[in-house]
């Protein structure tokens, strides 16, 4: 099996290493394609108004200056002879559940190759700000990753879907399990726009995407790392809302 590992937090970043060791368990053919820097946020977006520059660091190990997407689409079409059986992006540093989703360059990265019709899984380790201790942030992913991908890899994917998969901010021996659940949705709070000064007194805003408060609904994502549980939520491209093309196509008849 052929894997290809690729992420939204740089080639440098610390996860795509504990990623990179997950790969590891079950092929020796593991590939690297990453963005040069850090792209989390980055959605789903390709880089069009620039060019991108493909870095080779070894045999089957590269970087591109662009986005996940540029970075996908630069190893299959560039890098890589043969295209691979298996994508994996991540471990992001930080949580994809429920509306982050369309935000993710790591999901993004999945996405891209679901439309490539290639199995493709994104991970995720949720990190709490409460428990920086200074320890292994990638625990959680780092011991139970070949547990969650595992019976994904045998597992028939329905054209144009993805798994999402995110591990619970515990240590590893806290984690209670492994829960395949739906997405849920975040109550985004406007107060995560933070204004400051620079250094030359100039007024600036950041942008820091965690929610304040979450809906725990019932057989979701964000309820399943709430309560200790890996989440493993299988994701469809088509974004259709089906049951309103009826009601609207009512409303466009004379
Ligand atoms: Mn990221």
């Amino acid at each position: 099996m052929r894997i290809l590992v690729t992420n939204d937090d740089g080639y440098h970043a610390p996860g795509l290493e504990v990623l990179e060791e997950i790969a590891a368990r079950f092929s020796d053919d593991v590939w690297v394609c990453a963005p040069s820097e850090e792209q989390s946020g980055a959605g789903h977006s390709l880089t069009l108004n620039r060019p991108v520059r493909l870095q080779k660091f070894a045999e089957r190990r590269f970087a591109v200056t662009g986005t996940p997407t540029d970075s996908v689409m630069m190893a299959l079409r560039e890098v890589m002879d043969a295209p691979p059986d298996l994508i994996l992006s991540g471990v992001n540093r930080g949580a994809n559940l429920g509306d982050d989703i369309t935000y993710s360059g790591t999901v993004s990265a999945a996405i891209e190759g679901a439309l490539a019709g290639i199995r493709s899984v994104a991970l995720s380790q949720v990190y709490s700000r409460d428990r920086d201790d200074g320890g292994d942030m990638f625990a959680a992913a780092r011991q139970w990753g070949a547990r969650a991908l595992g019976p994904l890899l045998d597992t028939p994917f329905a054209d144009r879907t993805l798994v999402n998969v995110n591990f619970p901010p515990r240590a590893a021996d806290a984690v209670k399990g492994i829960r395949v659940v739906r997405q849920g949705f975040h109550d985004y709070s406007r107060g995560s726009v933070v204004e400051g000064r620079d250094p030359r007194g100039f007024r600036y805003f950041w942008f820091g995407l965690h929610a304040i408060e979450h809906t725990l609904d019932h057989g979701t994502d964000l309820e399943a790392i709430d309560e200790g549980y890996i989440a493993v939520t299988p994701l469809q491209l088509d974004l259709t809302h089906h049951s309103s093309l009826g009601p609207m196509a009512e409303r466009y008849e004379v």
